[in-house]
């Protein structure tokens, strides 16, 4: 007797689910409410697809017990190979993130919608699921216009980051229906808006500097990189990691500053001497050459320093402190992030209580499966939620297929 395998959602968990299941020798048909498989997949990594990291272990998740034992079934390292033997050759940059060597995020959709083709697997596409029910024994799945039916279902319809690719939050209430609990979720990877009189003129400027998220006086999470001062907010890569964070707190409402380092490797006495040096020039020149021209006037208003051109010489020691303050020590209150909109991954979804570690498979519902985002699983940046993307879409087609 056939296994029929309905996959929602054609994301990069739902086409490894589906290949997974079809290897098993089920009969497998994916439902896309896009015109095109992996929309999101094309977006990751600017372009270039960050789609997995060879150092990736149970450790870079929120749930590692879960991910355990998912990637002794399948990791990062089976995950390249297979990529290796679809014509995907990886290139290993900083950190382990692994990208194909092409550059292109549209390589790995190519080569995935290639094979789901050789595998004679049907896309149907332009089929929103909204509704999922079961009777005796068999999945009923209802999209806009049509009806299916399925002895097993593999829900990835992902999260609700970059909901313009498809992915706007709707799977969680189609679990929710069917007795699942969602855990309280939040956008992550995402830039932050502050609340910062001076915004404006330092919109647009980059610096290397150190990011550290603060609660209660203490430095609850540190990154070392690209800061960038938007009129809204702050950005980069190093706000990008510390969102999950901030998010997770202002959720709590809890308030919580960034604070920005601007000066790293040198010494407060070193500045102090700098001071000295240039004491006959204004203080806005004795910060020209040290720092980005745009920061300098928001630095020393910061410092209650509001006549620029007072001579370095004459400002007091305790004016002097305050600007030397700013520099090492440069405090936001974070208001907010950009939303799911810009952010790039979703923390919280379907409760792992419910949910087999070993298949996936949900303990409420024989024959249901999931996979990808929309399980309370996340990462940092870093390839890190792609792979887990593979990896439980693997697991969860490999069972559902049996
Ligand atoms: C801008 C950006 C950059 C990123 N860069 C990286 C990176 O470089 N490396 C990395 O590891 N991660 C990255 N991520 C995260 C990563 O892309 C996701 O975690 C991953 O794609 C999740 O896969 P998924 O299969 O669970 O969901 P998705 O890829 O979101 O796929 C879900 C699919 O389900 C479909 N769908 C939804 N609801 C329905 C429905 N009711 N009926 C039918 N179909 C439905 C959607 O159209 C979509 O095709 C990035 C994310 C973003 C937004």
């Amino acid at each position: 007797m056939s296994n029929k395998v309905c996959v929602i959602g054609a994301g990069a968990s739902g086409i490894f689910a589906a290949i997974s299941a079809r290897q098993q020798g089920a009969d497998v048909f994916i439902l896309e409410r896009n015109q095109k498989i992996g929309k999101k997949i094309l977006a990751t990594g600017n372009g270039r697809c960050n789609f997995t990291n060879v150092d990736a272990t149970d450790n870079n998740y929120n749930h590692p017990y879960f991910v355990k034992s998912v990637f002794e079934q399948f990791g990062p390292e089976q995950t390249i190979k297979y990529f290796e033997s679809l014509g995907i050759l990886p290139k290993v940059e900083d950190e382990g993130k692994a990208y194909p060597y092409s550059e292109q995020a549209s390589s790995i959709v190519e080569v995935l919608l290639y094979e789901l083709n050789r595998l004679d697997i049907p896309i149907i596409y332009d089929s929103f699921v909204e509704e999922l029910s079961i009777k005796n024994n068999d999945y009923i799945i209802k999209t806009t216009n049509k009806q299916y039916n399925a002895d097993k279902v593999i829900l990835t319809t992902g999260g609700k980051a970059l909901p313009k690719s498809g992915s706007d939050g709707n799977g969680y209430q189609i679990a929710k229906k069917l007795g699942h609990k969602i855990t309280p979720i939040f956008p992550s990877l995402v830039k932050l808006n502050l609340d910062y009189p001076y915004l404006k003129q330092m919109d647009g400027v980059k610096v290397k500097a150190k990011a550290q998220l603060v609660h209660n006086e203490k430095v609850i999470h540190e990154e070392f990189g690209d800061v960038l001062f938007t009129k809204y907010g702050i950005s980069g890569p190093t706000i990008l990691q510390i969102s999950r964070t901030a998010n997770q707190l202002l959720l709590e409402g809890q308030k919580i500053y960034i604070r920005v380092i601007l000066i790293n490797d040198l010494e407060i006495y070193e500045l102090v001497k700098r001071f000295k040096n240039l004491g006959a020039k204004p203080i806005e020149m004795a910060l020209v050459g040290l720092i980005p021209r745009k920061l300098i006037h928001p630095i020393l208003k910061e410092a209650n320093i509001h006549n620029y051109q007072l001579n370095t010489a004459s400002l007091s020691g305790k004016a002097l402190k305050r600007v030397l303050d700013v520099l090492y020590n440069w405090q936001f209150l974070i208001i907010d992030s950009k939303g799911y909109d810009e952010a790039q991954v979703t923390a919280g979804g379907v409760d792992l209580d419910l949910v087999d570690q070993m298949t996936l498979e949900s303990k409420v519902h024989k024959g249901l499966y999931f996979a990808g985002e929309i399980l309370d699983i996340d990462a940092l940046c870093g390839g890190y939620n792609l792979q887990w993307a593979w990896s439980s879409g693997y697991i969860a087609g490999k069972y559902a297929g049996k």
